[in-house]
């Protein structure tokens, strides 16, 4: 939804904090000969994130009724302040991904993956925001995630759901090809 400058540039703190304030937390309450397990959940919960990432942006965005709309504004409007009001992804990051993992995990383990998802999404906040908001020279990793995902606003719901990695897109073929495109559109 549109949301208030504030509340927007609000939630980079917000998660800002709650990564380092559980990254911190969790791995002072691992043993140190358990720092691999630790590391090993931080990476799984990044790994995660990705995914979720994808199929969040293919089949929620993009189709459910009332975010459909919200995420056709931001398409429509690529600059405007459009995101997730950070007290909803707050609660469902709790609800879904922290509580569960705990549950399964204990603090240490669960919270690391949490930490790492959450540290996902926060990386996901701020590619997305920088690949609308900054100049990005050409040539390096975050040029070719512009440039791929100016394509996803071109071409709609067609592909390059990925906004951090173009890994899921290619697993799941969705890489948008610009000549393949054209040459479909020409209908050839
Ligand atoms: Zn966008
Ligand atoms: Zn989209």
């Amino acid at each position: 939804m549109q949301l208030s400058h504030t509340g927007y540039y609000a939630d980079y703190y917000l998660y800002g904090g709650a990564v380092a304030g559980l990254t911190i937390s969790t791995l002072a309450t691992t043993p140190i000969p358990d720092w691999g397990g630790w590391a090993l959940a931080y990476g799984a919960g990044i790994f995660s994130w990705t995914f979720a990432e994808y199929q969040l942006h293919r089949w929620i965005l993009h189709h459910v009724p009332y975010v459909k709309e919200m995420h056709e504004a931001h398409h429509h409007d690529q600059k405007a302040l459009i995101g997730t009001p950070g007290w909803l992804s707050f609660v469902l990051f709790t609800l879904l991904v922290f509580l569960p993992a705990y549950l399964i995990a204990g603090f240490s383990i669960g919270g690391a993956f949490a930490a790492g998802f959450t540290f996902g999404y926060l990386i996901y906040i701020t590619v997305h925001h920088g690949v609308h908001h900054w100049r990005i020279r050409p040539g390096g990793y975050l040029y070719r995630l512009k440039h791929r995902h100016a394509l996803h606003h071109h071409f709609d719901d067609m592909g390059n759901y990925g906004v951090i990695t173009s890994f899921w897109d290619r697993v799941f073929r969705t890489n948008i090809k610009v000549r393949d495109r054209r040459e479909a559109e020409a209908g050839n």
